[in-house]
């Protein structure tokens, strides 16, 4: 088996710290956030208007990806996909959030400039639909990164439906890179005092420093100088599967599962990039080597009954785990997005209101869980 040698030293326990994360999170961003709807509150009124999502597309929005100086960047009127709907219980709480989101984006450079002198760190900004990026790279890095998140974006939007995203604005969820241990410190310094960041484990602080990359549920803090070649994946592999990762726990509200995170998050690198280099691991560095066709892989696997049951493969915590296992992983989600987008979609509202994966797959798809794996086996045998 050929050796990939791809390593990804940014750890699940760091996310799975942020998970246990205090409710009351405070965000890094200087101004009014986009509230997200959390979807487990009771519902409002049924709203025919706006299909009870309380906003409603906007006909001058163009997708965009803005890269700090640009020359000619879209109005503040181009850059937001909706609009508060005038006729239902939402439309209060929507026009606020909406009028923020307006008065921002008139200010983004100040925005941007308060945001360094806080973190006392210079970075190259961007801003997609659902993702804004700081790095400490050159600005064709960042502009690299910037368009495959925008096309990631583009990709789900298509497949999933634009309901998908919710009310996700282009300041919700940061991705910050920086580019040695000095500026990583710092910045998480920022995230302990200056946010007062608060989690269930003490040692959060400590074991962050030496994983080298710090998740939170709206913010990823990472180490380039960990990350690059020949030892690890490159920087538009991380980037791409870290902000994959911290769109599906967000989306989720914090509750999906760890193998849907894994899985989607390599789902997320595979459709924009075509190949996967990235995994997690949790608690301890995990050298795995792997088989570089991972569809390959989950075939041969299935076809010599080498796979993990699903249940068992659904309890995985990314502790000393096999290369099959996230091979393994990586196809079921990946046959999941591919059987049906709608029901994908479903599925991620299923987790965050708590549903185990049982539950949840059987909701969503409307067939038993066994039978989906059944139809899994058929499907990656047959080599699509
Ligand atoms: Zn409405």
């Amino acid at each position: 088996m050929p050796s990939i040698g791809f390593r990804l030293v940014w750890s699940v326990l760091l996310l799975a710290l942020a998970a246990h994360a205090g409710e009351a999170e405070p965000d890094p961003a200087p101004v009014p956030m986009l509230e997200i709807g959390r979807r487990d509150e009771a519902p409002p009124a049924p709203c025919e208007t706006c299909r009870s999502s309380g906003r409603m597309p906007l006909k001058t929005f163009k997708p965009y990806v803005l890269m700090e100086g640009d020359d000619d960047p879209p109005g503040p009127e181009q850059m937001l996909g909706w609009s508060p709907c005038p006729d239902c219980a939402l439309g209060p709480k929507q026009q606020a959030a909406f009028e923020a989101e307006m008065k921002r984006q008139l200010e983004r450079r100040k925005d941007y400039d308060a945001f360094e002198r806080r973190m006392k760190l210079a970075f190259v900004d961007f801003e997609t639909r659902h993702a804004s990026g700081h790095f400490q790279a050159s600005a064709a890095e960042a502009r690299e990164v910037a368009f495959l998140l925008d096309r990631l974006d583009a990709e789900l939007r298509a497949h999933l439906g634009a309901e998908f995203f919710g009310e996700l604005g282009p300041r919700d969820l940061r991705l910050l890179v920086v580019e040695n241990e000095k500026a990583y410190l710092q910045g998480l310094g920022y995230v302990r005092d200056a946010l007062n960041h608060q989690s269930d484990d003490p040692n959060w602080y400590d074991l962050a420093k030496s994983a080298g990359a710090f998740g939170t549920r709206n913010m990823t803090l990472m180490r380039r100088d960990l990350l690059v070649p020949p030892a690890g994946a490159g920087l538009p592999h991380m980037a791409v599967f870290a902000w994959a990762r911290m769109l599906i726990r967000h989306l989720g509200d914090g509750k999906t599962p760890r193998w849907f995170e894994e899985g989607f998050a390599s789902l997320g690198e595979n459709l924009v990039l075509g190949s996967q280099q990235c995994y997690s691991i949790a608690y301890e560095f995990n050298k795995v080597d792997f088989e570089p066709d991972w569809n390959k892989a989950a075939a041969e696997a299935v076809r010599q009954n080498k796979a993990k049951p699903w249940k068992v493969l659904f309890e995985a915590d990314m502790i000393s785990m096999p290369p099959l296992d996230y091979q393994c992983l990586f196809s079921i989600v990946r046959y999941l997005y591919k059987r049906d987008g709608a029901a994908f979609a479903k599925l991620v509202t299923q987790f965050r209101i708590g549903k185990t994966a049982p539950q949840a797959l059987e909701q969503a798809f409307g067939v038993p869980p066994e039978k989906l794996e059944l139809d899994w086996k058929v499907w990656v045998k047959s080599g699509r």
